[in-house]
């Protein structure tokens, strides 16, 4: 029976289970009876390790000193000097059999790799003796904003919750782990300082519910649309007074359909214009990044400049609001056949472009979600366009439609005082985020989420035609507010606006560059795949400060719409909805990203969006 190794308060490395990776861990007890040592990471997690996944420290630093020869024999002496603890090690002078030894050398060069591999993790990690007294068993490795990351083979490891990580772990025999380590050894990407995103491999947790759920959100979302809008224009728009349906030639005029192509193919010169910046995305799959011009600001003020001269030349906007349902249609047309247009040519995409998000093999899941990632004609990225241009810009032109067809239909000489906060406060909200334009390519719709009907009928439709409600509703019923009210209102668009801004803004420039001076004062958790997460700022206070300050800003966008009726509160209820739906689906994904370090965040920072309430 071995004897025990390693004594309790020990500083060793220790292998991370299913992956070939080892970290600084302090051991803390044995378990004499199962000769499992029981060691705590350095982001507090426990766990129980075999004495073979466990490694002096010395030996690591050694083989560093070594590792800048290429020597094959050296490096395999430093291995047989690390095999020489292991158990499972023949006798010294024993004679093999060809296949042991075939073993013994495929055995050898895996553990080269891992070696290597652990070599990268320490350097970067710094655990020497620094870290080694840095250490202090807290659970809370949280770190100041002054490491870099950590690296590993992302797409190795499984999600790591940490019940079944022990169960696992505990369970396996060395049989199994050699099985397992080999297919590692075989799969195993080189290991870079830049972190690696996972390699898209087919969707199996599908999203919305499924098949059923994606089937029927197609139809769902267009007659949601519909109905609102129909709704809006009543004279009377209460949830139980249910409007009659439209004749269907009503629906479209092909007039109002080529307005609607000439805006898209404007906004579509105005992206390939070549004024702005060019940035890089995040890495893809494949290490890739993918270039974008950041004009959505100048592409905003040609649009400006276009619409006051049809202003000047007497055109009237107010079309947009008696063609108003027309509009949503030819919309909502266009984005069907750019759906299919998109699924199509998704099919000859290679594996790697496809979506994380949206290739179950199941067509109206895929299609629904978005099969392709990044769909680019030649330069021109069909998502990263839709995004912010023709549906957000086309948003506030509605809004100034509709102030017109106000002041028009009402005969009065200003707008409302509630139209002018709508539309102020929608306008700040566009401009913000086309001045912000580089923060959208963090964003789940651009890293994660397929192009497909729902960010096609979302860019397109939903957002000009279900943002704009509350102006559209302010044409037909005119809601006087009194100025301390609209001061009130304003002062709470200001602190979600705020809260909003600040939270994008601090985990934009984090991700960009996390050694940012401005940011130094913020702690972060590292994580195994190179990103920290952030616990201190706005981070810290609750686990989508972002998500709080958009759903203050909602609100304060429906309140001027009076309390007479609820549908112009239809926005921040389904905002609501929305965000904390998206919020669980990032919640997914990050405890797959980065396993037990997000747990820990969840302990550090227990409030998703609401703090105190949820
Ligand atoms: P977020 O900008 O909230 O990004 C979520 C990502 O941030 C996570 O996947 C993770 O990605 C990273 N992250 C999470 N926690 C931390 C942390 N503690 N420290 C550092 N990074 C962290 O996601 P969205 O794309 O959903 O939202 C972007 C903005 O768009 C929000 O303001 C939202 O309100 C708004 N929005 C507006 C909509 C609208 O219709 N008006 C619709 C949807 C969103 P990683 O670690 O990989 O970087």
């Amino acid at each position: 029976m071995p004897s025990r190794k390693y004594a309790d308060g020990e500083v060793v490395m220790g292998r991370w289970p299913g992956s070939v990776l080892y970290y600084e861990v302090q051991v803390t007890s044995y378990d004499d009876v199962a000769h499992l040592y029981t060691v705590k990471y350095k982001d507090g997690t426990e766990l129980a390790l075999k004495e073979s996944d466990i490694r002096s420290q010395s030996s690591f630093k050694h083989r560093k000193s070594q590792s800048s020869s290429s020597s094959p024999s050296r490096r395999s002496s430093s291995r047989s000097r690390s095999r020489s603890r292991s158990p499972g090690r023949p006798a010294k002078g024993r004679r093999r059999s060809a296949s042991q030894s075939r073993e013994h050398k495929d055995d050898k060069k895996k553990t080269i790799q891992e070696t290597s591999l652990a070599l990268v993790v320490v350097v970067l990690f710094k655990p020497s003796e620094n870290n080694t007294k840095r250490y202090n068993g807290e659970p809370e490795s949280t770190e100041k904003n002054d490491t870099s990351c950590v690296i590993l083979e992302q797409k190795l490891k499984p999600d790591l919750e940490v019940k079944r990580v022990l169960e696992q772990y505990s369970l396996r025999s060395r049989k199994d782990d050699k099985k397992k380590e080999e297919i590692y050894s075989e799969k195993k990407t080189l290991v870079a300082v830049k972190p690696i995103e996972k390699v898209p491999t087919k969707t199996k947790e599908l999203e919305f519910g499924g098949r059923i759920g994606t089937f029927m959100l197609l139809f769902l979302l267009p007659a949601t649309v519909c109905y609102l809008l129909l709704m809006c224009k009543q004279d009377d728009p209460s949830l139980l007074n249910v409007p009659p349906l439209p004749a269907l030639e009503s629906l479209w005029e092909g007039r109002v359909f080529g307005v609607f192509l000439l805006w898209f193919f404007l906004q579509a010169v105005f992206y390939l214009l070549p004024i702005g910046k060019v940035v890089e995305g995040l890495p893809l799959s494949n290490g890739r990044k993918l270039q974008y011009r950041i004009n959505g600001f100048y592409a905003f003020i040609f649009t400006a400049a276009a619409i006051g001269a049809l202003l000047y030349f007497q055109f009237e906007l107010h079309y947009l609001y008696d063609h108003f349902m027309q509009f949503a249609v030819s919309a909502a047309v266009f984005s069907l056949a750019l759906s299919i247009y998109l699924y199509i040519r998704s099919l000859k995409a290679p594996e790697e472009e496809l979506a994380p998000g949206g290739n179950s093999g199941y067509f109206i899941y895929d299609f629904f979600t978005g099969h392709e990632l990044n769909p680019r004609i030649g330069n021109f990225d069909l998502k990263y366009f839709c995004e912010l241009r023709p549906g957000l810009i086309g948003w506030v032109v509605i809004n100034l439609a509709m102030l017109l067809a106000e002041m028009k239909i009402h005969n009065l000489s200003v707008p409302s005082l509630s139209m002018i906060l709508v539309n102020g406060f929608q306008l700040l909200y566009v401009v913000d985020a086309l001045w912000n334009e580089e923060a959208v390519l963090t964003t789940m719709d651009i890293t994660h989420d397929g192009f497909g009907f729902m960010l096609a009928f979302g860019d397109l439709v939903w957002v000009p035609f279900v943002y704009s409600l509350q102006a559209f509703y302010l044409v037909g019923h005119p809601t006087t507010i009194t100025w301390p009210v609209a001061a009130a209102i304003t002062v709470l668009n200001c602190v979600g606006y705020y809260i909003f801004r600040s939270a994008n803004s601090q985990k934009n420039n984090f991700r960009r560059n996390p050694a940012d001076p401005k940011l130094a004062n913020l702690k972060f958790i590292p994580t195994a795949t190179g990103k920290g997460l952030l616990v201190t700022g706005w981070w810290g206070f609750v686990r989508h400060p972002n998500y709080l300050g958009d759903i203050i800003m909602a609100l304060a966008w429906s309140l001027p719409c009076g309390f007479n009726h609820i549908l112009p509160y239809f926005y921040v209820i389904y905002f609501i909805c929305l965000l904390v739906h998206r919020e669980a689906r990032d919640e997914h994904h990050c405890k797959q990203k980065y396993g037990l370090a997000w747990e820990r965040y969840c302990q550090r920072v227990p409030y998703r969006i609401f703090p105190y309430i949820y």
